[in-house]
């Protein structure tokens, strides 16, 4: 049986919260609000809980989970160090939604890490991800809280309509602040590596530990290592039901836009039967008016912020409109534009790359 808990006022002290917080002490599964997206949480000493998270997400057992701290304490209790670069990005970007990869702890559980000898840590910002945490007074392993290889959830309904009656509390706080991923970075890699995208920005962290940092290719959604350096990246992921479409350019500037759009409405139409929609921007809508396709626009092109906010919920979205084939416009791989990139990469079963 799943409890749901509607959380309106981010109380600390609540009586959900202490619930929630005896369940994973006791071995029980429990989905949280982050501000990045929603987590499906497992106390990370328990290895019964972790592999049943694993379970329930049907995730494949060489993905390993981050772990969610509240104190830089409990990073010294999953990590066997922590460098000078992890003690900058704690300190200017957590609480937030950066993972630092650090050297693994050995009282951390193999299954936690997928194998792997190191451990994946975050602070979140979520006042209930943060005093679920503190009450829990352990840390928290926590992959996304969807099915493997679907969109991550965004908002409470999308956990309840995936996980109700397979875990034991769900805490609902409605919809979460960025709508992507944390950004994960592997700090016992000189440079630093990038393995994935997410809502803190290549830019930013840069700018915080004094120097580049390594984007490898995959980091963008591209190409795939024999053996992954990020582990997961060689699974589809994010991906709706209905078959996506990426159709990406050289230059995102206003004559490219018109050929993106020429060719995003050619290719809708050359698929024929079924439901065709569009992902389209506030940019390009004027091309597609009068096309007939149903069209679900993810903000401004001015505004990464908001796309990124939107993509999983739209992902989500044209699914629950039965979209057969859906036709998403591309980004320039920076900033932001380099995340939502990442995710539509990853969710497409066909690239295409217009000439303009
Ligand atoms: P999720 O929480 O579902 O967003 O997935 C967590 C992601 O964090 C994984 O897919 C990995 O890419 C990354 N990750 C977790 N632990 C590690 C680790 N020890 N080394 C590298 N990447 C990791
Ligand atoms: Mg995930």
């Amino acid at each position: 049986m799943t409890i749901v808990f509607r959380l309106r006022s981010l109380d600390q002290d609540c009586f959900e919260i202490r619930y929630a917080a005896g369940v994973l002490r006791k071995g029980g599964l429990v989905a949280f609000p982050t501000e990045t997206v929603y987590g499906l949480g497992a106390l990370v000493w328990d290895e019964k809980a972790v592999e049943r998270v694993f379970q329930v997400k049907g995730r494949p057992s060489d993905n390993p989970l981050i772990v969610h701290v509240f104190s830089v304490e409990m990073v010294e209790k999953v990590a066997a160090r922590i460098p000078e670069d992890a003690y900058k990005l704690m300190e200017k970007a957590w609480p937030g939604p950066l993972t630092i990869v650090l050297p693994r702890g050995k009282s951390v559980p193999r299954s936690v890490t997928a194998g792997l000898d190191t451990v994946a840590v975050r602070m979140p910002s979520h006042p209930v991800a943060l005093s679920l945490i503190r009450e829990t007074g352990d840390p928290v392993a926590a992959p996304s809280a969807n099915p493997s290889g679907k969109p991550s959830p965004t908002s409470g309904r999308h956990v309840v309509r995936d996980l109700m009656g397979k875990i034991e509390v769900i805490l609902d706080a409605g919809e979460t602040l960025y709508g992507v991923e944390s950004t994960v970075v592997n700090i016992t890699t000189d440079p630093p590596t990038l393995l994935r995208p997410g809502a803190i920005t290549v830019e930013d962290v840069e700018r915080i530990l004094g120097r580049k940092i390594l984007v490898p290719e995959f980091a963008k959604g591209l190409g795939h290592a024999e053996k992954p350096l990020a582990p997961g990246m060689k699974y589809r992921h994010y991906a709706p039901e209905a078959k996506l479409i990426l159709v990406e350019a050289p230059s995102y500037d206003q004559e490219c836009l018109k050929s993106l759009a020429d060719y995003v409405k050619t290719k809708a139409l050359s698929k024929g039967n079924g439901k065709l929609c569009l992902l389209a921007t506030l940019e390009t809508l004027q091309y597609y008016l009068g096309s007939g396709f149903e069209t679900f626009i993810l903000g401004s092109r001015g505004n990464l912020f908001e796309i990124a906010k939107n993509l999983f919920t739209l992902l989500r979205k044209v699914d629950e409109e039965q979209c057969t084939i859906v036709v998403a416009e591309g980004f320039p791989d920076m900033g932001l534009g380099l995340t939502i990139m990442n995710r539509l990469r990853k969710a497409a079963s066909e690239k295409i790359l217009v000439n303009c």
